[in-house]
């Protein structure tokens, strides 16, 4: 069993998209000053804010282009997705600029707690390159899943999972979820999905076929000695890894609905409110002509 060249492409590309990202961010933060953190930061940010509204579009951009190199004939005539609503607000629906700008409390926080300036600056870095990747990464799979719906050609998804992965993805490698399942992931996780039509049937690399191909040492990194010792003598995978680790779904408002304001530079316009992917899909329920209605509503697709 193999992966589709085209999804496993695609995995790498939004891989590569999500760190480039996070380097460009980090090598702003890197300007920097210990002593001035909140003064450098919030000059930056408007820059560093363009950065990751960048990286969202060209994820977003990837969707169509994705769709039609797989399923081609499969893909004509499905709605294209609109890849600006898509970096007008991180994929949970907040204000990409109050996120990054968190930056700064977090390395002056640090700094109180005595640590080191730089130790302090390094705590900055880390939220940032977390943030950023998750946000890209989020916001591509967030455009893929739309692109997904709105072709009725798609039945279902499978999870992509490009080594290195951590266990928690490694046990979800290659499962089947209906279309508009959320999308469990971990910060920084950057799994992928494939659709599943009546041409396009993955036959994907399940957790099994991905320890296979691991390295002694890639092993015993991701599972621990005595777990990959375990698997390795023909222990169940899911057996192994730790479930209490979890994962999310893209909804972290909870229950309540998720609204927002298009456009981050015009905060003081009152505009409608949106919902976002994840609660149209909610409120749609088994309706997918009206998940799609409301997905075009909203400007996620044209
Ligand atoms: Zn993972």
């Amino acid at each position: 069993m193999v992966w589709n060249p085209i999804a496993r492409r695609h995995q790498e590309k939004r891989a590569a998209l999500a760190a480039t990202t996070a380097r460009a961010v980090l090598a702003e933060w890197a300007k920097v000053r210990p002593e001035s953190v909140a003064a450098d930061w919030a000059r930056l940010l408007p820059k560093v804010t363009a950065y990751v509204q960048a990286g969202q579009l060209h994820a977003a951009e990837g969707s169509d282009t994705f769709m039609r190199e797989l399923l081609g004939p499969e893909a004509e005539g499905a709605p294209e997705v609109d890849p600006a609503q898509f970096a007008s607000q991180t994929p949970d629906g907040r204000n990409a600029m109050s996120l990054l700008a968190r930056g700064a409390p977090t390395a002056i926080t640090a700094q109180r707690r005595r640590l080191s300036p730089r130790a302090a600056m390094a705590r900055g870095a880390a939220f940032l390159d977390l943030v950023v990747r998750t946000v890209v990464s989020d916001t591509g799979r967030q455009a893929d899943q739309v692109a997904m719906v709105a072709n009725k050609g798609v039945r279902a998804y499978v999870r992509v999972v490009e080594l290195p992965a951590c266990s928690r993805c490694i046990i979800l490698a290659g499962r089947e979820y209906g279309v508009s399942s959320g999308f469990l992931r971990h910060p920084r996780c950057d799994c992928t999905m494939e659709p599943v039509t009546r041409r396009n049937r993955p036959s994907p690399l399940d957790a099994e076929d991905l320890f296979e191909s691991m390295s002694p040492e890639q092993r015993r990194k991701v599972f621990g000695e005595a777990g990959a010792k375990a698997i390795g003598d023909g222990a169940r995978i899911s057996s192994v890894v730790n479930a209490r680790k979890s994962m999310d779904k893209v909804e972290m408002f909870g229950k309540t609905v998720q609204v927002t304001y298009t456009g981050t530079g015009s905060r003081r316009k009152k505009r409608p409110p949106r919902l976002m992917p994840e609660e149209i899909y909610r409120l749609a329920g088994d309706d997918r002509d009206e998940a799609i209605r409301l997905l075009f509503r909203n400007g996620f697709l044209r």
